[in-house]
């Protein structure tokens, strides 16, 4: 670690030591290198930079200092080769995409992604030439059978949102390869702490640094994690010159993040397993989503394939929107907000706010009904949350 980064440490010690160049100064903690431009000793230097004969430093919107570092962290705790930070999840999604792809090429992606994926994917990348066909997630033949000739990229969060459905990244590693395509997971919900891609194969990770990588709601940020094949010829490229770059301040809040993961994730894990058992327990509630739980439909593969079940709980409240929405204004502790990953308890109502632009068919098929609740388990004290939850499942 010091000065070369040594691939066979374990998780926890890239998290806190892992990216890491110490300037002269001696200093403990990374520097923040806030400057949009570097200099150059001699104009031989400088050409040979912008000529990409020699390595080092041009502009922000390329490299940064500080990005390095958090990128280099990242790529080591997600056991991928190469990461490029990005201003955000989605315009990681969006470099993937237009770094890779082209005029006439298809996506086949799960129908339970985030909601501003379907939008890039229908709105923004079919204007471009781009079609996606949309699959159940856990539907292996629909996948299989969705596949043209045309199809570049599979692309799916594991678990889902928010039904915490759970997919098998091996499965369709190996269909993706079989086809010439390349499976891209959004590990988002898991992060690196809980599961990691690319140990099943998987050609790219994406990630919004926005939700547990920071997990505590300060910036937005995010990530794809890869092979230098595929992030060093198309996706850098594309970043470099279309500019979507992550801000060397967010890089370095991130950062800090990063060394807290793997014991933030437990933490989660552990109050939301402990949410979910009390609720699936309530006679007002009618189904608990979560893969910790036993009657999980991928109970078994997401022990398999996860080191933890994750902090996403959802449930069914009996009595439809009216009982939903009476649990979520009685909460005190809970913040009533749509996003997750935050230290923070967050409570939300899919069906009229993430998934509010499907149709009444759309949603029903999703399994997204009136009475469904989307908790982010977050680090109060235990009891706080239960009181909080039970105050609106009391309600008649
Ligand atoms: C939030 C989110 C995104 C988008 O990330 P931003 O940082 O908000 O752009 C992408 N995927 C998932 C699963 C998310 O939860």
């Amino acid at each position: 670690m010091k000065g070369q980064e040594q691939s066979d440490y374990g998780h926890e010690t890239h998290a806190v030591r892992g990216g890491r160049v110490p300037t002269a100064e001696g200093e403990h903690s990374e520097p923040i290198f806030l400057t949009s431009s570097f200099v150059f000793q001699s104009a031989a230097q400088a050409a040979a930079r912008f000529a990409g004969e020699q390595p080092g430093n041009i502009y922000s919107r390329f490299t940064n200092p500080t990005v390095r570092a958090f990128e280099t962290r990242l790529a080591a705790m997600e056991e991928g080769e190469r990461c490029i930070a990005t201003a955000s999840g989605m315009s990681a999604i969006l470099s993937v995409c237009l770094g890779l792809l082209k005029s006439g090429d298809h996506i086949v992606a799960s129908r339970s992604v985030f909601g501003t994926t379907m939008v890039l994917f229908d709105n923004i990348l079919s204007r471009l030439g781009v079609r996606t066909t949309w699959v159940d997630l856990t539907d292996y033949a629909a996948w299989q059978a969705a596949i043209t000739p045309a199809t570049r990229l599979l692309f799916l969060e594991t678990p889902s949102n928010p039904l915490s459905r759970v997919a098998d990244i091996g499965r369709l590693a190996k269909l993706a390869s079989s086809r010439d395509c390349l499976l891209v997971v959004d590990n988002c919900f898991c992060t690196s702490a809980l599961q990691k891609p690319l140990r099943y194969g998987a050609h790219l990770v994406i990630h919004s640094a926005t939700k547990y990588l920071d997990g505590q709601g300060r910036c937005i940020g995010g990530a794809v994690v890869g092979p230098e094949s595929l992030l060093g010829e198309a996706i850098f490229p594309f970043l470099r010159a279309a500019g979507p770059s992550m801000s060397p301040f967010n890089a370095w809040v991130f950062l800090k993040g990063l060394e807290t993961l793997e014991i933030r994730m437990r933490a989660h894990c552990e109050q939301a397993q402990r949410l979910a058992e009390w609720l699936r327990d309530k006679e007002q509630v009618e189904q608990v989503h979560y893969p910790g739980l036993q009657d999980h439909p991928e109970h078994a593969l997401a022990k398999r394939q996860q080191t933890g079940f994750g902090g996403i709980v959802s449930f069914v409240v009996r009595g439809g929107q009216d009982a939903a929405w009476r649990v979520i204004d009685a909460t005190r502790v809970f913040s009533i907000t749509a996003n997750l990953g935050d230290t923070r308890s967050t409570i939300t109502h899919p069906a009229t706010t993430t998934h509010h632009r499907l149709s009444d068919a759309q949603r029903e098929a999703a399994g997204i009904v009136p009475g469904l609740i989307r908790l982010s388990a977050g680090m109060e004290t235990l009891d706080d949350l239960i009181t909080d939850l039970e105050r609106g499942l009391g309600t008649p």
